[in-house]
């Protein structure tokens, strides 16, 4: 049976960077990765790759590229993790043990749970797509280049996503879009949230309304979406319970739908026995705010978008935890169990607001709130210096810096 110092479960942003950062703090420790991709996906990108407007490469590369050197990359998925025993169950039979378990293993979408969601992404003649689904983005790039016309809506449900404003963004980039080839004036855009409000920042709320009202987007607040009726493309939404005095349900017809599905934390989690079991973050895996450590058991740390965070489930926190995470289990590994892990997290993720083609807020928090940024940064007035950070030159420092723990 294998066996590592340090196994990692996910071979995406957070668990490539932690793997790179503990690579340098532990050389002598052996550290496992598990990861069933063969490719490894820079999703931020994934916005303007599934619009058009960046290219497939900005978004991937291959494992092997990316796996630190020294790492053990272990192609499987897990299937069981057994923390008494130190153990964990790969979906081929294969069983590996660890000293300290990292748990990165992402979300999953949950498409099942829309009834005509998971049909409608996979039929290529109905205009429904999905940037959180890269097996779409083909379609939905295509379903843009050829739009005639008419209804297209955005969705965002209630559960937590990743990266929460994308389908916010993508409106006022594909309203762009619909300017620059003259198409706006025959196309109805609507963002349809179960959210009382278009952003949990008060101030990008702020911004993404005033925008919205000045390029004649229709916004309906407080309602999900509950089905698609796949023959006749009609969208059926439900209002949220603190939704008062409006019909119960709403039905809109679409010639193009983006939808944000439902997210869930991945099967083998939820049946581990280590997720939080009640509270907002019910469902997903527990860990304690400040130090990333499992409340349960001291040799298990979780991070990304899998942890029970109280903050937005983005890159830039993954990345951020991602030094905590490192920072406590060197410490571990060199001083034993100890009553105070070293490092402690903040809550900060950033999940930028692109306004238009060439503009972006940074949408960044904290667990305090508002995250105030550096002394260029401001959080309410769009500026291309934002959008030229997050276009350009954080994707820049991700794949020639960040994943090989070098900043
Ligand atoms: C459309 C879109 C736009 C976004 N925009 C932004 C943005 O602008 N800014 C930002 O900061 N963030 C953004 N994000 C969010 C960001 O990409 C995620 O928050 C980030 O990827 C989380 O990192 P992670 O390592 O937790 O998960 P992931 O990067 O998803 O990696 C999880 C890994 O775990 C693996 N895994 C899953 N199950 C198993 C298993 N059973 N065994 C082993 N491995 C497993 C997966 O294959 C995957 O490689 C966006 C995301 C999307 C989809």
């Amino acid at each position: 049976m294998k066996a590592f110092d340090i196994l990692i479960i996910g071979g995406g942003i957070a668990g490539i960077r932690v793997a790179a950062l503990l690579r340098k703090k532990l050389a002598s420790l052996s550290i496992g990765i598990i990861e069933p991709s063969g490719n490894h996906f820079y999703q931020p990108a994934f916005t303007l790759v599934g619009l058009g407007l960046a290219d497939r490469s900005t978004a991937q590369k291959s494992m092997a590229e990316v796996v630190p050197k020294g790492c053990n990359w272990i192609r499987d998925a897990v299937t069981e993790i057994d923390p008494q025993h130190c153990m964990v169950s790969l979906s081929s039979g294969e069983r590996i043990a660890y000293r300290a378990l990292i748990i990165a293993a992402g979300l999953a979408l949950d498409v099942e749970s829309t009834p005509g969601l998971a049909e409608s992404l996979s039929d290529r003649q109905n205009p429904v797509c999905s940037l959180y689904d890269s097996n779409t983005h083909d379609k939905c790039r295509t379903l843009l280049q050829n739009f005639a016309g008419g209804t297209m809506l955005f969705t965002l449900p209630s559960t937590p996503v990743k990266c929460p404003s994308t389908a916010l963004k993508s409106v006022f980039l594909i309203d762009d879009l619909l300017r620059q080839s003259g198409m706006r004036e025959v196309c109805k855009l609507v963002y349809i949230t179960p959210f009382s409000f278009l952003s949990n920042i008060e101030s990008a709320h702020f911004v993404a309304a005033t925008n919205a009202h000045k390029k004649g987007i229709e916004i309906i607040l407080e309602h999900e979406l509950n089905q698609l009726d796949t023959r006749n493309y009609v969208a059926i939404f439900a209002a949220t319970p603190q939704q008062t005095g409006a019909a119960h349900l709403k039905n809109l017809k679409y010639d193009f739908a983006l939808i944000t599905p439902r997210m869930k934390a991945p099967s083998f989690l939820i049946h581990s026995g280590l997720i939080q079991s009640s509270g907002a973050m019910s469902g997903w895996l527990n860990v304690d705010p400040q130090t990333l450590q499992h409340p349960q058991f001291a040799n298990i740390f979780g991070l990304g978008d899998c942890a029970a965070l109280p903050t937005l489930k983005t890159a830039s926190a993954g990345l951020a935890q991602a030094e905590i995470v490192a920072a406590n289990l060197a410490s571990l590994f060199k001083k034993g169990v100890q009553i105070q892990l070293p490092a402690t997290y903040d809550g900060y993720s950033a999940c930028p607001l692109f306004t238009e083609f060439g503009k972006a807020i940074p949408g960044a928090v904290t667990y305090q709130g508002v995250a105030t940024g550096s002394f260029w940064q401001n959080p309410n007035q769009p500026s291309r210096r934002e959008w030229f950070v997050h276009r350009y030159l954080i994707p820049t420092l991700y794949w020639n810096f960040t994943i090989k723990g070098i900043v």
